[in-house]
């Protein structure tokens, strides 16, 4: 019944007919007079999105869909790509210190039931993803942070790491002289990876996980980690998620918006737009962030938009493995 909603809603879509619920058995005819005409809908997956031109992260993530594998282990083994990458200096191992010099994590992770789970400002270890699917699946919360979800990742297993690169350390350390506080566009800060996918079921997961802002105020958190803010995923309508300054995001609950957005019949594409429209309406005559939201529907139509030029989205599908260059709100 909640496919047949949801194909109801969808405005592209052709026509098919589908039997009235009272026809419970499969020798009754429908006449003309007793059936539904419902939409059928073009689908396109498995497929997955994820921000930035993460081209590992997404292939692996593709490589689990095509195998037949679920969504959600889609986005956790996707993810996990970059949280391991020490280069990337804005997720997992390798993120950029908080102004301490302590790195701390944040990560989310949403399934096809509604179900969610996420990590806060965890401190030494290296998967905030795969602690964020713990919590979901093995307690009766959604969110643990600091040092009672690192605490849980020790009882669920997880080994304490370093998570300061000497390479971030050196950053660090060059960035007390000044101790400006000023995160540069598209360049720093702006690696989280946010993911939606859509298994070979039609079933919709995400995930999304950040070291944050590089050099925030100890204790600080962002979008990422909060469901509808960073992530939102509606497995009857689609998913939204987001990257750029989580402050903006999680004021205007960003990713929940653009996925009411297409509940009310708005492409992924027209719902990323206007959620940018709402966060720069409250930011008049400001240039001096960026922000980059992501969405999926369930059929597996995509769309991005950003703040500021430079944001780009990686898309993989049987249509191919796509680095999108995503529109803007402002120009250059
Ligand atoms: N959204 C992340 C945060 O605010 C950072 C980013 O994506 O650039 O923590």
């Amino acid at each position: 019944m909640k496919r047949r909603k949801f194909l109801k809603n969808s405005s592209t879509a052709t026509a098919a007919i589908v039997a009235t619920p009272f026809l419970t058995s499969c020798q009754d005819t429908p006449k003309a007079s007793e059936v539904t005409v419902i939409p059928e809908t073009k689908v396109n997956f498995p497929i997955v999105i994820c921000t930035w031109n993460f081209l590992n992260a997404s292939a692996k993530a593709w490589e689990i869909l095509n195998a037949g594998g679920t969504s959600l282990d889609a986005i956790e083994q996707g993810v996990k790509i970059e949280e391991d990458d020490t280069t990337n200096q804005t997720v997992g191992t390798g993120g950029r210190p908080d102004r301490d010099g302590n790195v701390t994590l944040d990560a989310c992770i949403m399934d096809k039931e509604g179900n969610c789970g996420a990590v806060l400002a965890m401190e030494n270890i290296a998967n905030p993803i795969s602690v964020a699917r713990k919590v979901m699946e093995d307690t009766p919360h959604v969110m643990l942070a600091g040092k009672g979800a690192e605490q849980f990742a020790y009882e669920k297993g997880f080994e304490k790491v370093n998570l300061l690169t000497e390479q971030s350390r050196l950053e660090w350390l060059e960035w007390k002289k000044t101790s400006e506080y000023k995160p540069i566009i598209n360049i720093e800060n702006h690696d989280t990876i946010g993911m939606l996918a859509i298994d070979q079921n039609g079933d919709i997961a995400g995930g999304c996980t950040t070291s944050g802002m590089g050099y925030k105020m100890a204790g600080r958190v962002g979008d990422s980690p909060i469901i509808g803010a960073g992530l939102f995923v509606d497995n009857e309508v689609g998913g939204a998620t987001a990257t750029g300054v989580g402050e903006e995001v999680v004021r205007t609950v960003g990713s929940f918006l653009i996925v009411e957005l297409m509940r009310q019949g708005k492409s992924p594409q027209e719902a990323c737009e206007e959620g940018v429209k709402r966060i720069m309406a409250k930011n008049e005559g400001r240039n001096d962030f960026q922000i980059g939201f992501i969405a999926i529907n369930k059929k597996g139509e995509t769309g991005g938009y950003c703040v500021q030029p430079g944001f780009s989205y990686r898309t993989y599908s049987k249509e191919g493995h796509v680095n999108n260059a995503s529109e803007s709100y402002l120009t250059p």
